[in-house]
């Protein structure tokens, strides 16, 4: 029989602000109920959300903007119910049912974990599973890693909590196994550890974590760290999202068991990703980002409560031009998946606007296009790790230098990221002057200064055909065009090396791209005119 928390219910409208919403509920325990426009019951808010929304500076926002929208219940109708919370009407008042314990079916991974895991990660992981057993300490797969077991695959990374100190865990393995494991990295403030293990044919790095609790001081904040060692259940709390949000056991009588606090077994099912409480895109925005990856890699769909928070939070303005390195890192990622549908999606839910809300968005590329061009041009980029600039890179086209550099210091880019987004500006502001060149060396000379990523990206902006064409040839013939002249060749007729060699050879190539020299017995009657010449 599943356990509730049942809280009475006063009613609020949804335009209430949170200061408002505050002073209603007082000092009551009580869930507020929140009324549509229609004045019915759509929604419930919490007191410790108002309270957090305070403390974060938002009480003049709407309630709207954290309610959970739930469904209505009759008290008969309870135990066909499947949602965390929910109202329930008796026939006088409504009350709020929230779940205490998410009942999950019992899972054991033990099966996939051997079929999936590579045999130097499952070595690595069994010393670690020895060591925790040895001094009682319990130990688990967690996040990421669970999910791709189950479904099937295995993870780059591999991440491993124990419910106590993982610094102090890791040094006790490093005593026990000695020259079988490295301590590479210890991050002191959150109690990770990253550790290297020698124990197959491969070096294999686990990421050991401490359980914890985490509390953001400030929206989107480095969260704070406490309760290290705190129990499992209050450390997925923490999370992103319910698929991410689950353990395996890798304790001796309970090696592969799941742990599913928060029902992402389920949700996996429902091909459902489903945030873990109501403030989470206000305490870690970037998790939209997060979502936006997820949901295209796997192709599942945010469940209706999460894509309503997003949606409220996205509407609210809160976070426009964010633009945190947290947010490059996931906009990277999400992006890099060179998905069409992914940048269509960033457009068109307005997730944009956590970068720039100056993206001219009306006057923007399908994402088909910029897809379509990637596929075409991919070879020639200096970095597939770049496609993600080539994305953003025809976002930021319409605007100013200035802006751009605004963002890139918000988002702390690199010197060469920050150029692909610069190179990509300029040559679109230079697309008519393209379109008129008359010699292929003119369209060779203004691309040659550029990145590949910047010309991939203005193609899927150029409007003129010619502009669209000259892009082409460069990057499918021009770049690749050399001569076969060194300065060798002009030494032995003599010439002293001086910076006429420099002058010469770019002439040579010149002819050659404009099509006058074709073989290497034409350059040199070409450099015996030039030298007749002179
Ligand atoms: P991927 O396959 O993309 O690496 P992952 O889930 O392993 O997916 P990581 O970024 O490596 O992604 O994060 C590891 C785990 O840490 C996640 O599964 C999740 O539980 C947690 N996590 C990561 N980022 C966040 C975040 N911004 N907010 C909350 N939890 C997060």
């Amino acid at each position: 029989m599943d356990k509730f928390i049942i809280k009475d219910i006063l009613s609020v409208d949804s335009n209430l602000s949170i200061k408002e919403c505050r002073v209603i509920a007082g000092n009551h325990d009580v869930a507020l109920g929140v009324l549509d426009e229609n004045r019915e019951l759509y929604s419930f808010v919490l007191c410790d959300s108002l309270d957090k929304m305070i403390a974060f500076g938002f009480e003049n926002k709407p309630v709207s903007l954290i309610a959970l929208p739930s469904k209505i219940y009759s008290i008969e109708a309870v135990e066909n119910s499947s949602e965390h919370s929910f109202f329930v009407y008796d026939g006088e008042e409504y009350k709020l049912f929230i779940r205490s314990v998410i009942s999950t079916p019992y899972i054991n991974l033990l099966h996939r974990y051997e079929q999936i895991l590579p045999s130097s990660v499952k070595n690595a992981l069994s010393l670690c599973s020895k060591a925790a057993d040895e001094i009682n300490m319990p130990v688990y797969l967690i996040g990421g890693v669970v999910r791709d077991l189950i479904m099937g695959k295995a993870s780059v990374d591999t991440d491993i909590s124990v419910e106590e100190n993982a610094v102090e865990f890791a040094s006790f393995m490093k005593k026990k196994y000695g020259e079988l494991v490295d301590i590479k990295e210890i991050h002191e403030d959150f109690k990770t550890v990253k550790m290297i293990f020698h124990t197959g044919a491969e070096d294999v790095q686990i990421d050991i974590a401490s359980t914890r609790e985490e509390t953001y001081s400030y929206p989107s904040a480095l969260p704070s760290v406490k309760n290290i060692g705190c129990s499992l259940e209050a450390d997925v709390i923490r999370r992103d999202f319910s698929i991410n949000a689950m353990a395996v056991s890798l304790n001796k009588p309970t090696f592969g068991d799941l742990i599913d606090y928060l029902g992402g077994y389920e949700d996996m099912k429902n091909h459902c990703l489903k945030i873990l409480h109501p403030l989470s895109f206000i305490d870690d925005p970037s998790r939209i980002l997060r979502g936006l990856k997820f949901s295209a890699r796997f192709d599942y769909a945010n469940d209706e409560r999460t894509e309503y928070l997003e949606r409220e939070c996205l509407e609210s303005g809160i976070f426009d031009n964010l633009a945190t390195d947290r947010i490059k890192l996931e906009l990277r990622q999400a992006l890099n998946l060179n998905m069409a549908d992914v940048y269509d999606r960033f457009l068109s839910e307005g997730i944009y606007r956590l970068v720039s809300t100056d993206f001219d968005v009306s006057n923007l590329p399908e994402g088909k296009v910029i897809f379509e061009n990637i596929e075409k041009y991919g070879a020639y980029l200096e970095d597939r790790e770049h496609i993600w600039l080539i994305y953003l890179g025809v976002m930021c086209a319409s605007l100013e230098k200035e802006q751009i550099l605004e963002l890139s210091k918000k988002m702390n880019l690199s010197g060469v990221e920050l150029k692909v987004l610069l190179y990509t500006n300029s040559i679109v502001k230079h697309e008519e002057e393209i379109s008129k060149f008359e010699t292929m060396f003119e369209v060779y000379e203004f691309f040659e200064c550029y990145f590949n990523e910047s010309v991939a990206a203005a193609v899927s902006l150029f409007k003129n055909n010619r502009a669209r064409e000259f892009a082409d040839v460069y990057l499918n013939k021009l770049q690749f065009i050399t001569i076969n002249t060194t300065g060798r060749d002009l030494i032995a007729r003599n010439m002293t090396p001086s910076p006429l060699f420099g002058e010469i050879l770019r002439d040579i190539l010149k002819e050659k791209i404009n099509g006058n020299i074709k073989t290497p017995e034409e350059e040199s009657i070409f450099v015996d005119k030039v030298l007749g010449k002179r």
